[in-house]
């Protein structure tokens, strides 16, 4: 980040190993941050996402985005520190393109977090909200939804007809991820 802070942010999908690392705390922000921050929220936003942590543009800092109430959220160093209940609901990612199923997400999580002028931030949200920050600290940890999805559940989305109808395909778990490491490995290529 700090040799490159102004280049070009992409998305990294699944097979890449920076969406399988710790990322690491962010002692304070800095400039580079910020501006790290605001690439991020572009990107989220043209990129229709609902959050982005910074492991899905490669680089494995403690930092995620995330929509709230039409507002970018900046979390630096996020952290639940408590969750309530269980609900399912549908998930997909942005570093597992096209890629949905159910995923089981506490009800209602506390957040706590600081912003990017260091003050310490504590979050209640629910439903969507909660699943959206579940799903953001999960990639600081290395995490991604497939390892909690519900396999029976999972499938490709093909498209959207005419009619507004969604036509999906069912798939297995080892099938979708050899997708994507099969991509992955062209890439290196
Ligand atoms: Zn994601």
């Amino acid at each position: 980040m700090s040799d490159a802070p102004d280049a070009k942010l992409k998305i990294v999908h699944y097979g890449h190993p920076a969406l399988r690392q710790q990322a690491a705390r962010i002692p304070r922000a800095t400039e580079d941050l910020k501006r790290l921050v605001q690439r991020m929220v572009d990107l989220m936003r043209d990129s229709r996402g609902l959050g982005l942590a910074a492991n899905q543009v490669g680089l494995p800092l403690r930092v995620a985005v995330v929509e709230w109430e039409g507002e970018p959220r900046v979390l630096v160093n996020p952290e639940i520190v408590s969750a309530k209940g269980e609900e399912v609901a549908e998930e997909g990612c942005l570093s597992v393109p096209r890629l949905y199923g159910n995923v089981t997400r506490p009800a209602e999580v506390v957040v706590r977090a600081r912003d990017l002028s260091g003050r310490k931030l504590k979050l209640r949200a629910e439903g969507m909200l909660a699943r959206a920050l579940c799903h953001e600290v999960d990639h600081l940890n290395g995490r991604l939804f497939v390892d909690r999805v519900d396999e029976s559940t999972l499938h490709w989305f093909i498209r959207t007809t005419q009619e507004g109808e969604v036509v999906t395909q069912p798939t297995t778990l080892e099938d979708a991820l050899k997708v994507f490491t099969a991509a992955s490995r062209r890439e290196d290529e």
